[in-house]
């Protein structure tokens, strides 16, 4: 697996690098995913917070829940991360922004409990109700 990722956002202001996941990547169905993207479920990677680095544009956080931010493109708005405090040194990417999407594959689908009634994943993925 390459030890480093690119990625942009839809309007190309955006773009950034990363570092591996140090996780398995996920397939998340939570409500607050869903309404930030627009789409029923999301692919996240998480990689080391250090290890993002925006090369290009700026980023507009948003706060949407306590202690969670998310960064939107400043001028497009495609969803490019997801932190939350009580977790300083990852961040989480959008997978579907990299520029290797088809490299990080998600291993399992989170938040299941929040999942619209027609998203019933059947690709034989492990499935947990909330977060790991
Ligand atoms: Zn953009
Ligand atoms: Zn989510």
């Amino acid at each position: 697996m390459s030890a480093v990722f690119t990625g942009r956002c839809l309007c190309g202001a955006v773009t950034y690098r990363c570092g591996p996941p140090v996780l398995a990547p996920s397939l998340c169905h939570c409500e607050s995913c869903r309404r930030a993207s627009g789409a029923h479920a999301v692919a996240w990677a998480t990689v080391a917070r250090d290890s993002f680095t925006v090369l290009r544009g700026s980023v507009r956080p948003f706060k949407s829940s306590p202690p969670v931010v998310r960064q939107f493109c400043q001028q497009c708005g495609t969803p490019l991360t997801y932190s939350n405090e009580s977790w300083p040194d990852t961040i989480d990417i959008t997978i579907a922004t990299l520029d290797q999407p088809d490299a990080l594959k998600p291993l399992e689908h989170i938040w299941m409990e929040d999942a619209l009634s027609w998203d019933r994943p059947a690709d034989g993925l492990p499935q947990f109700p909330r977060g790991r």
